[in-house]
């Protein structure tokens, strides 16, 4: 039986961190063997605010989260994993794509009213687009599932309501891609502001746990993570500090959260601080080892690049050419 596609991306705006991590990387890992997988680092839509830094930035960037996700998991023989702006059909598909989707609903994303005020001095119109090129990515591996956070559903729903349209103003072209995202650890929140998502491009160090971050540093975050007043261990929608620790806790653990509130009935703030960073320092480690043993690999990464996007070619070029003689261009 064929298997079923699966398509996601991430960006090169920093390190990954546990938020990336628990709502879709570790994700990403498990489902190589069932699904037919396709993994991008979404560079084109790092772009969008990027103005101000050097492109030697981004550059070291794309390679560091290349080495990054293979130290998490991801196979080359197991998986296509390439960088977005090295198959051409990415910008190609996005572009016919904008001319099916009404200005109206791509205004009404959240994402690009928060990401606006946050770079008021560049509000640029890729930034406006950005789940546009996000369908084209989705369509055009013609992708069953998306595995990704929740903070993307909005956009999912965008891709499923392009190929929608799409499908029905010309014919079957594009599946309608499903989100897949995880039970616990689907939106992981900011150490430090514990009602907004932990997000890469945040300029407070301590609200995020990178994956590069050492021992050290993940205790020391873990111990000034913003809790509640009280004592009592639980989820609640009163403590959201202390229900992101135990959320934290339970994706790494892979145990439930009733589970989780048992075993801490009769912790104190302070253990369940200790017991949670010993945790993530167990899991974080071996992935930092190999990531620093990869960036070493500069060839070897290099070829995994052109390799991976040779792959994805192959399948993008195909859709292209259906969508654009669907569409009447020669
Ligand atoms: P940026 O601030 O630059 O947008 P980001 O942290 O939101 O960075 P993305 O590259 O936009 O990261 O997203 C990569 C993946 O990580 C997406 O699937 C997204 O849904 C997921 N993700 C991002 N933040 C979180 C979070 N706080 N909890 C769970 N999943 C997340
Ligand atoms: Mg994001």
């Amino acid at each position: 039986m064929d298997k079923k596609t699966v398509f996601s991306a991430i960006q090169p705006t920093g390190s990954i961190h546990i938020g990336n991590y628990l709502g879709a990387v570790k994700n990403w890992c498990k489902l190589q063997d069932e699904y037919n997988c396709y993994f991008a680092i979404a560079d084109l839509h790092s772009l969008t605010t990027s103005l101000n830094s050097a492109a030697s930035l981004l550059r070291s960037n794309i390679f560091d989260m290349y080495c990054m996700l293979l130290a998490c998991g991801l196979n080359t023989s197991q998986c296509t994993f390439f960088c977005q702006s090295g198959v051409v059909q990415h910008s190609q598909l996005a572009w016919v794509l904008n001319c099916y989707t009404q200005y109206g609903e791509a205004k009404r994303m959240t994402q690009f009213k928060d990401k606006s005020q946050k770079n008021s001095d560049n509000v640029n119109v890729g930034l406006f687009a950005y789940p546009i090129l996000q369908a084209a990515d989705i369509l055009l591996y013609n992708a069953h599932y998306v595995p990704i956070g929740i903070d993307q559903k909005q956009h999912l729903e965008l891709s499923r309501n392009i190929a929608e349209r799409f499908n029905q103003r010309y014919s079957p072209t594009f599946n309608v891609p499903d989100l897949l995202i995880p039970k616990v650890g689907a939106k992981i929140f900011s150490l430090t502001e514990p009602l907004q998502k932990m997000s890469k491009s945040d300029e407070n160090l301590n609200s995020y746990i990178l994956l590069t971050d050492d021992n050290d540093t993940i205790v020391r975050k873990i111990k000034r993570a913003v809790t509640d007043s009280g004592d009592r261990i639980e989820y609640s929608k009163d403590k959201p500090g202390l229900s992101n620790l135990l959320s934290i806790y339970c994706a790494f653990s892979e145990c439930s959260p009733a589970k989780v509130v048992d075993i801490f009935e009769s912790a104190s703030y302070a253990q369940l601080k200790e017991e949670l960073s010993a945790l993530v320092v167990a899991h974080l480690e071996p992935i930092r080892t190999e990531y620093q043993r990869l960036k070493l690999e500069k060839t070897f990464i290099k070829r995994c690049m052109e390799e991976g996007a040779d792959k994805a070619c192959h399948t993008a070029k195909k859709m292209l050419d259906k969508v654009y003689k669907k569409v009447g261009l020669m």
